[in-house]
């Protein structure tokens, strides 16, 4: 058992590819990606089989790193006494305007979910529960938590569970043996080692791609790193999978949310947790005008735009009204925000806002892609294995399934991780690390990973933060974002894939000065990886299913008939070439569907 420091970062850089210390691991299970999922892949490949060797691969610091690491006031998703798990489904479906959605998935999901989740509190996490010790129920399926140790709680099982985590080391590419996965490389982003992990089996749970677009909720954008999600997941690990081949599915179902405008923070902590409702500039309730809808419980996607559609026609800014809110409502608020979002607090203290008074301002997110709440992903199979044999996915980077949130990664670790143990079982071997073919792929790599460093900080070259800041802005113009009020349209859409071909040929500018531009620039390499992918999705699909999320502006019905099905994408690692296709749509779950 070994949690390995990430160390202090060092102002010494190789200065060729001789230099650079390579460093090679064994082991039977890898995970890349400490975070909610992996934590839980961690604990329960012990649990199976305690004689296997787990790394994991962690580009942060685990005990505070992911979705979790500020803390959480809720979980999202749990089920009530008199519910089961196909209730649980058809919520999930109606969030989604009646799907589709990976209903094989969603089921074993749910099967799994209370389990976790009563793990967590096992371990320790304070779970709110009333007088008579019954769960204390904030909406109809989440409930509240205090989670300021949430992070630190899985992080510590995950390390107690025997896992050797490599601290501080970001996933940079797959290992491939004849089309199937043995392994990745990293990049300690402290030290400058590369990092060689051989495994027989790998789960993928880098958490979603945030960044992808520029944000108008933070006032920092420079940095990107004040946006409502993990700054530094970026989605390295759909755009691994996508260069090696990995099917992707539903990415244009991006995750838009509505959040506190300035600076990111959570709204439903106010709106469905306090009934705080959101209102106009002229104090009207927008829900109300979405009553035939749902109203205030319409679906989700439903609720995120409309705050932005007020925007659009004349009516913001919006708000929260927390106005009439007691003071003892507005205190156990800030709890809450103590509890997930701390910075929040301050950041109301610094305007010297009193609530009570004011009510808080809120506007629609940047786009992100996030398997755990909507739907965008790696295709996988009921094993969580995504289309490249060894490669298992889990959390926010497995599509199909929205609505999962921290007990559904987490139950999904779990899923994973069996599967995962399944699959090295029936393996066949695995390559030498001196076999000609491994080592090659091994030092193609590390001359990718490493090129923005050789070309030094004098080249004339591009820096990754200019890259990214170009990429955002095209994403955000092009391709839907928060500026367009997330509407495109093909020809939109077209002008995106010309203009991110070229900074991909661009990526033979990129330079770096030290090893934390060159972890940014292999994150924004990634980021365009992702953008290509994101883009064909929005492409394929015709028509508008869930505005805000996907706006087609060309395309503005929903269209039954050609689209009521999973639009997937895969990339040919030989010639690049993206291609786009369907696949249909089952539903497992009785019940009406389209209700939205
Ligand atoms: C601000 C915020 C508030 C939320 N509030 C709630 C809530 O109240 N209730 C609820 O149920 N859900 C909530 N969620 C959602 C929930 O937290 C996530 O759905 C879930 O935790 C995601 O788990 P994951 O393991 O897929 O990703 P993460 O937990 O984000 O883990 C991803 C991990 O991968 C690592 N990583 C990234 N790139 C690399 C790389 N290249 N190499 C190696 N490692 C890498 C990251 O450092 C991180 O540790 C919230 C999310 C956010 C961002």
């Amino acid at each position: 058992m070994a949690n390995r420091p990430g160390g202090r970062r060092t102002t010494v850089t190789p200065k060729n590819l001789a230099e650079v210390r390579v460093e090679v691991v064994e082991c039977d299970l890898l995970i890349i990606g400490g975070g909610n999922a992996g934590c839980f892949v961690a604990v329960e490949a012990a649990k199976q089989n305690p004689s296997l060797k787990v790394v994991i691969m962690e580009k942060a610091e685990i005990m505070r790193s992911g979705a979790c690491s500020a803390g959480m006031d809720a979980i999202n998703t749990y089920i009530p006494e008199d519910k089961t798990p196909e209730d649980l489904v058809r919520w999930s479906r109606d969030q989604v305007g009646g799907g589709p959605l990976r209903e094989d998935l969603a089921l074993s999901n749910a099967r799994e979910l209370n389990e976790a989740v009563d793990d967590l509190e096992r371990w320790g996490l304070p779970i709110l529960r009333d007088e008579n010790g019954k769960i204390r129920y904030r909406g109809k399926w989440d409930i509240s938590i205090h989670g300021e140790q949430l992070k630190p709680i899985m992080a510590e099982k995950a390390v107690e569970s025997g896992a050797e985590v490599y601290n501080r080391v970001a996933g940079t590419g797959l290992l491939m043996d004849q089309g199937r996965c043995v392994g990745a490389t990293g990049l300690h982003v402290r030290n400058g080692t590369f990092y060689v992990f051989r495994a027989k089996a790998t789960v993928v749970s880098t958490g979603g791609a945030g960044t992808l677009y520029k944000s108008y909720t933070a006032d920092s954008t420079n940095s990107g790193a004040q946006i409502w999600m993990c700054p530094y997941c970026v989605g390295s690990g759909y755009a691994m999978g996508f260069r090696q081949g990995a099917e992707l599915s539903s990415l244009e179902q991006r995750w838009v949310a509505t959040r506190t405008k300035d600076f990111c923070g959570p709204v439903d902590t106010i709106s469905v947790g306090y009934k705080a409702p959101i209102i106009n500039c002229k104090g009207e309730k927008v829900m109300s005008r979405y009553a035939h809808l749902g109203g205030d419980a319409a679906p989700r996607y439903i609720r995120a735009n409309a705050p932005m559609e007020e925007w659009l026609v004349g009516r913001g800014p919006c708000y929260c009204d927390t106005r009439n809110m007691a003071p003892d409502k507005v205190t156990a608020m800030m709890t809450d925000y103590l509890n997930e979002r701390p910075s929040f607090v301050l950041f109301l203290a610094s305007r010297g806002q009193d609530v009570t008074k004011e009510p808080i301002e809120i506007y629609g997110s940047d786009p992100y892609i996030l398997g755990g709440h909507t739907m965008g992903g790696f295709w996988v199979d009921i094993e969580r294995m995504t289309t490249v044999p060894g490669l298992f996915a889990a959390g926010e980077t497995a599509g199909g399934n929205p609505n999962k949130f921290v007990g559904g990664c987490a139950a999904e670790g779990k899923l994973a991780a069996r599967g995962a143990i399944a699959y090295m079982k029936a393996a066949g071997p695995m390559p030498g690390p001196a076999d000609p073919a491994f080592a090659s792929q091994v030092e193609a790599e590390k001359s990718r990973v490493f090129a923005p460093l050789m070309r030094g900080a004098e080249y004339d070259g591009v820096t990754p933060r200019e890259m990214k800041e170009r990429l955002q802005r095209l994403m955000d113009e092009y391709a839907g974002g928060t500026s367009q009020f997330y509407r495109t349209n093909e020809e939109r859409l077209d002008y995106a894939l010309k203009h991110i071909a070229i900074l991909q040929d661009q990526f033979k500018f990129l330079k770096a000065a030290d090893l934390h531009e060159l972890m940014e620039a292999n994150e924004t390499m990634d980021r365009v990886d992702v953008s290509e992918a994101v883009v064909h999705h929005l492409k394929a699909r015709r028509e508008t299913r869930w505005a805000g999320w996907q706006t087609r502006s060309d395309y503005p019905e929903r269209d039954d008939k050609n689209f009521d099905c999973f639009v997937e994408t895969r990339r040919d690692p030989k010639t690049g070439a993206v291609e786009a296709f369907t696949r249909p749509y089952e539903q497992i779950v009785s019940g009406e569907r389209m209700k939205a």
